[in-house]
């Protein structure tokens, strides 16, 4: 066969198992949005047989002689190559390790929730130490020799090693460490939200901000769901959020940080649609996106400004007198158990503790047996509390029970490649505050599209930063943004 034949061939199998993985994934998104609770069981059984379908597609011995045969034809045909054939390692891990996992770790879900919500760790770990036994033999499999946790973190963020996060947290962590002693010690005390805010006007706002931050409604939706995510990619990106009426900044950047995510897939070449470039490269990149659109823009003091301005419009008067309160109040720092819900001062430093807890119990330095007792030693080192209850501690997180691991670290990459594009565009954008000012994000998504966006998988994640900002990312302006906003909220 003539090896354009292959390229051609390899692509038009590619487009296929993309489009199958889209049908996949709007199963899930109907599962968590709109689906009937009695259909539980069937759903599990349909999705079964799409992964069946795609897991064939993907180990189909066709598919690896055609990969042999094809020649691209240019730069970016090079590049659809080399993910198909990376989309193609799952063929390393057996086909009864891999269905041994999916069964595992779908029943472990189901049995990390009810421990969670009875406080019983006992009763949670012999689940706990079969998953980690049978990601740690997958992690042997794809690692060949080398290092089981880069194997598995490779799976999310190609390229990273676990001693490349290592170097970059350990540089990150005084520093935090540090803001967070002298925020806490600081007199001022910025109000906390308070009051019920009713749920349509809070859509009704959430609808503006995604309009606001570029979301492209013509190629998606938003619904309600108990877990905010982005679903879909190309034409189809859905959004979903949450509401509680006492808490509508949880709404409002749910939503926003849910159009970051949905902006990349939706801002990438239209070209590369269905292709294997033709969706956002890592979860890293991803997490720069949802993050630079949610904190260093969403929860600036320009942008919170107008917020504050639309919040009073629809909701009257709510206790927070002036714009640089709700600046404040939008970004207390509270110490807290819960990753999900910690300010920008403490989130990474939860990232850090799950980073350096998972990396040893897949390197085999650490037993489940002794997991609680390092998660709350550690926790009380970093955080200076003791952890009252497991749901507080161990059981909080859903991402152990369903088997990811080397996950956690591309939250705190995603912040710090943030820090990195934030500064470039600042510096690109001198008028940035005057647009944040009026609610108008045009020519800073502009310029996230225009320089990560529509790229998709073109790039090597850390090369489309690079890229993006003139050099190499690094810890340095995520740091520098921190230190410098929350000395002027706390006057440190
Ligand atoms: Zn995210």
């Amino acid at each position: 066969m003539m090896r354009n034949d292959a390229f051609a061939e390899v692509m038009a199998m590619a487009r296929q198992t993309a489009a199958l993985e889209q049908v996949a994934g709007r199963l899930g998104w109907d599962q968590e949005t709109t689906m009937p609770r009695g259909a539980a069981e069937q759903r599990g059984e349909e999705m079964a047989a799409m992964e069946g379908v795609l897991h064939a597609r993907r180990t189909d011995p066709r598919l690896a002689d055609l990969l042999e045969a094809a020649a691209a034809p240019d730069a970016a045909g090079a590049r659809q190559l080399r993910l198909a054939r990376a989309h193609r390692r799952a063929c390393k891990v057996p086909a009864a390790l891999a269905q041994e996992i999916a069964r595992v770790t779908s029943l472990a879900q189901g049995i990390w929730a009810e421990a969670r919500a009875a406080e019983d760790v006992v009763g949670f770990l012999p689940t706990l130490a079969e998953v980690i036994a049978l990601k740690r033999q997958e992690g042997a499999v794809l690692a060949q020799g080398g290092d089981p946790y880069d194997a598995l973190v490779d799976d999310y963020e190609p390229a990273m090693t676990g001693a490349e996060i290592a170097a970059m947290f350990g540089a990150m962590r005084p520093r935090l460490v540090s803001l967070r002693e002298r925020v806490l010690g600081s007199d001022r005390r910025p109000a906390a939200l308070s009051g019920s805010f009713s749920a349509d006007s809070q859509l009704r706002l959430a609808r503006d901000l995604a309009t606001a931050f570029g979301y492209d409604w013509t190629r998606g939706r938003l619904d309600i769901a108990v877990h905010p995510f982005s679903s879909g990619s190309a034409n189809d990106v859905r959004i979903t959020t949450r509401i509680a009426e006492a808490d509508p900044f949880n709404c409002f950047y749910s939503t926003i940080h849910e159009v970051g995510h949905a902006a990349y897939e939706q801002g990438i070449d239209p070209d590369y649609a269905l292709t294997p470039i033709g969706q956002g490269v890592s979860m890293g990149v991803h997490e720069s996106q949802s993050r630079i659109y949610e904190n260093q823009l969403g929860r600036s003091r320009a942008f919170t400004g107008w917020l504050f301005g639309q919040m009073r419009e629809r909701f009257g008067e709510f206790g927070i007198g002036s714009a640089d309160e709700f600046f404040a109040t939008v970004n207390r720092v509270q110490p807290g158990f819960i990753r999900t819900e910690a300010d920008e001062v403490h989130y990474n430093l939860h990232i850090m503790m799950r980073f350096d807890l998972e990396r040893a119990l897949m390197q085999g330095s650490l037993e489940v047996g002794d997991l609680e007792a390092a998660w709350n030693d550690r926790f009380k080192a970093d955080f200076g509390v003791t952890v009252d209850r497991p749901s507080n501690g161990i059981l909080q997180d859903v991402h152990w029970s369903v088997g990811l691991f080397g996950y956690f670290p591309t939250y705190s990459l995603g912040n710090l490649y943030a820090g990195c594009l934030h500064q470039a565009l600042r510096a690109d954008q001198p008028g940035l505050d005057d647009d944040l000012a009026r609610g108008d994000l045009a020519a800073a998504t502009g310029w996230l599209r225009e320089k990560v966006q529509r790229h998709g998988g073109l790039y090597a994640p850390r090369e489309v930063i690079a890229r993006a900002i003139g050099g190499a990312p690094g810890e340095a302006p995520l740091l520098g943004y921190l230190e410098a906003k929350f000395a002027e909220i706390y006057g440190l």
